[in-house]
């Protein structure tokens, strides 16, 4: 199968990521949510359920990592340099994420951002969602603490 790789992370390059798309760039449309949160940092999220993402942080205390509505997934901000990178929770022992558009670099590929109402659905609901829609098997390696 042939995967697109990108990659990206915050600016100050505390939070970086690599991940493995199934499709052309341009075939994704962004999710842009339009929580309270989400609007004020302008995040549109990008994911693969069939795809690969490797996050790696170099200082975990550099990393923040914001919970807010249901505290059900945490928001990968670098404390350093005030970049949202991406969301990550915990579902049934597994880990997923979605990345945060703006974070990857050359991001100027992908279609464009769609509205996404996230805050609508119950909690169950958006667990489940993202169970189906983000990166599978995130792996987040911590460099040091
Ligand atoms: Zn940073």
């Amino acid at each position: 199968m042939t995967t697109y790789q990108f990659i990206g992370g915050c600016h100050c390059e505390n939070i970086q990521f690599e991940m493995d798309l199934t499709r052309e760039a341009n075939t994704y449309t962004p999710r842009a949510c339009d929580c309270d949160f989400c609007l004020k940092h302008g995040a549109s999220y990008l994911s693969d359920a069939q795809g690969k993402l490797v996050i790696t942080i170099k200082h975990e205390s550099d990393v923040n990592k914001y919970q807010q509505g249901n505290k059900l997934a945490d928001f990968l901000i670098c404390k350093n340099c005030g970049v949202l990178v991406g969301v990550t929770s915990v579902i049934d022992g597994k880990r997923y994420a979605t990345i945060n558009s703006k974070a990857i670099t050359n991001n100027s590929e992908f279609g464009l951002e769609k509205r996404a109402s996230p805050k609508k659905l119950d909690a169950q609901t958006k667990t489940e969602r993202w169970a189906d829609i983000w990166f599978p098997n995130t792996v987040i390696k911590i460099l040091s603490e």
